[in-house]
């Protein structure tokens, strides 16, 4: 599977990530809050680059985004890259729990696994 294959089928979409990030970081906890003061007197202020809402708080004028203060902040990827890695690697953790064996092993089987699989597609697809 060539990395276009992947961008363009089984990455998740954009705005779903930051749909399901919203509603577990602000809607199902009652609403935006500001970072640094809770006020709830948020004022929607358009989006980052990368697609993050921003919020300007319209009681300490501070400003922060979707991502600010989570794991996901601060990261080269795009949030649907993030979410499609963090659900790889959830898959390899249960193979791994599965077997009782550690993680780094199963990991390093599956990259060499990886490695062999995409040596014969591009063989076959791109005759190389
Ligand atoms: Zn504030």
């Amino acid at each position: 599977m060539d990395k276009d294959a992947v961008k363009e089928v089984f990455l998740p979409n954009r705005e779903d990530c930051f749909k399901f990030l919203r509603k577990k970081r602000w809607y199902e906890k009652g609403g935006v809050k500001c970072l640094y003061c809770l006020s709830q007197n948020i004022h929607h202020n358009g989006y980052t680059t990368k697609g993050a809402r921003k919020y300007k708080c319209l009681e300490c004028g501070k400003y922060f985004n979707d991502l600010t203060g989570t794991i996901f902040e601060n990261h080269r990827f795009f949030i649907e890259e993030m979410f499609y890695i963090i659900k790889e690697m959830e898959t390899n953790l249960q193979i791994s729990e599965e077997l009782g064996r550690d993680y780094d092993s199963v990991l390093n089987f599956i990259m060499g696994f990886i490695d062999c699989l995409l040596n014969i597609a591009r063989r076959l697809l791109w005759r190389e």
